[in-house]
């Protein structure tokens, strides 16, 4: 039997995933012309985008113009989109070895890493994760509440989650007004009486996660004065030691920003967004209602680490600093995919160069793949994911010549989609997608928003007329 991949018999992908991991897997496999595929793309959602959707802040429209791209990969008459389609729920890993040759999951990291530190569940202390979802209209986090009549806020954590996470909450209301943000966060921000936002750094600032243009534009807030110690910008000898010997100069540039920061005078604004380093919570401390009062910070030291890394080391040396409200910002998190090995520790599924590789046998599990932050854990910007989904995508091409494929029974288009219709009749298609993109455009037209979000399922599937 001749390989697949003709006009007669193509090559059948599932793209489980349709954030920008999944979309850079389909437009390398769509975009090559040697092998003729079809990509059925899966998302638990109707929408697609994943965290373009979901994760990028609202006041960040630019960097959603990587949708243009996806935009042109679902043009492909080759490629299709099952939206509110949840593999697992409804549609089974077997389900999908029935009607492809190849299987490809792109599901990101899809929760958040914990600090393990006393109180960390009480009232009002939250996953940075889950506040981003919630302002950006997730259907599964609409209903969160998040108790902005605090005034001091704690965010945990120096990456750019973290720096998102603080300038939504230092932004004034006419910043915000003009983005896509969710209605019902645009609402409580509103009523917001945050008056101040501290974000906590473990290490000092040459070893911040977050970048350069990110925590400049903390900045530039029309609303928030920014302040940093003077302090806790010199630099411990360990990090002058390496700082000095990376020349690198992003890093200088962080550091001269940060430094710019410690020097700024605040100008009277309304409130204030402070960067702190080389602190560690210890605890968080509840009041009689079991909310959250307050934060047992340590002054941490840097020592070095067996493996090079300068690391935060607390010293006995405790603050305790009032808060209404705490954001846990240490990153995402991988979870399990049933019927795919997986690495508990990193929170990926174990691969080589996109192969998922079998725990037992260490070899790879014939025509089961991987991208994206499930691949390399929570790591990148946007773009990363291009090169990592096209990484992926050639091994499954590279395996498609070689013949190590599945054997579906069924492997047409058409199977496809009766199996997918079957076991979830409410299936949205791209066209269905592109309508309701149309309503939500429209809705914030006439208040010069890029879109108002519809932020119910039901809502989306009742607009299609399902
Ligand atoms: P991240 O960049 O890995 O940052 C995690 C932060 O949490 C680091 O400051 C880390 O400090 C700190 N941390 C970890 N464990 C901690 C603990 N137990 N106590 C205190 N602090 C702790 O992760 P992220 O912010 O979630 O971002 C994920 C990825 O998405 C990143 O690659 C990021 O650049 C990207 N992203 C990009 C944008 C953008 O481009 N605008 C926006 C959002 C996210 P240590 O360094 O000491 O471990």
């Amino acid at each position: 039997m001749p390989q697949p991949g003709t006009a007669e018999q193509p090559l059948r992908v599932a793209i489980v995933g349709s954030g920008p991991a999944g979309f850079f897997v389909a437009q390398r496999l769509l975009n090559q012309k040697d092998v003729v595929v079809e990509v059925d793309m899966y998302d638990r959602l109707p929408t697609p985008f994943g965290l373009v959707r979901f994760g990028v802040a609202p006041d960040h429209q630019e960097i959603k113009a990587v949708i243009r791209t996806f935009e042109k990969t679902a043009a492909n008459p080759r490629f299709r989109f099952f939206g509110n389609v949840d593999v697992s729920a409804h549609v089974t890993l077997d389900d999908l070895r029935t009607c492809y040759h190849q299987i490809c999951f792109t599901t990101g990291a899809q929760t958040d890493r914990r600090m393990n530190i006393p109180g960390e569940d009480l009232l009002g202390s939250h996953a940075a994760t889950e506040f981003v979802a919630w302002y950006n209209g997730h259907p599964e986090y609409c209903d969160r509440t998040f108790d902005l009549s605090a005034e001091r806020v704690a965010v945990i954590g120096v990456g750019n989650v973290a720096v998102d996470v603080a300038r939504v909450l230092a932004r004034s209301e006419e910043e915000l007004a003009g983005t896509d943000i969710a209605d019902h966060a645009l609402e409580a921000l509103r009523e917001s009486r945050v008056k101040e936002v501290v974000m906590l750094g473990r290490r000092g600032p040459a070893q911040a996660a977050f970048t350069n243009a990110e925590v400049r534009e903390l900045g530039e807030l029309a609303g928030a004065d920014i302040e940093v110690r003077p302090e806790e910008v010199e630099l411990d000898p360990l990090s002058r030691a390496a700082v000095e010997k990376e020349d690198d100069r992003t890093l200088h540039k962080k550091l001269e920003i940060l430094d710019g920061f410690a020097r700024q005078t605040p100008a009277g604004k309304p409130r204030r967004l402070a960067i702190r380093f080389l602190v560690s919570p210890v605890e968080l401390v509840g009041d009689a209602s079991g909310r959250v009062k307050a934060l047992k910070i340590a002054r941490n030291q840097l020592v070095l680490g067996n493996d090079g890394d300068l690391r935060a080391k607390s010293t006995d040396h405790i603050e305790e600093m009032p808060v209404g409200l705490v954001f846990r910002s240490v990153g995402y998190h991988g979870i399990p995919i049933p019927g795919l090995p997986f690495d508990q520790k990193g929170g990926v599924v174990p691969n080589s160069h996109g192969r998922v590789i079998d725990s037992g046998s260490g070899q790879p599990m014939r025509g089961l793949y991987v991208s994206g932050w499930i691949k390399r854990g929570p790591t990148g910007v946007i773009g990363t994911n291009k090169p990592d989904g096209f990484e992926t995508a050639d091994a499954m091409l590279q395996d498609r010549a070689s013949g190590a494929l599945l054997a579906p029974a069924t492997p047409s288009a058409d199977a496809a989609l009766n199996m997918v219709v079957a076991k979830q009749p409410r299936v949205v298609s791209y066209a269905d997608w592109r309508k309701l993109d149309e309503i939500e455009v429209k809705q914030g037209r006439p208040a010069g928003r890029p879109r108002v979000k519809l932020t119910n399922v039901e809502e989306m599937l009742r607009a299609l007329g399902r």
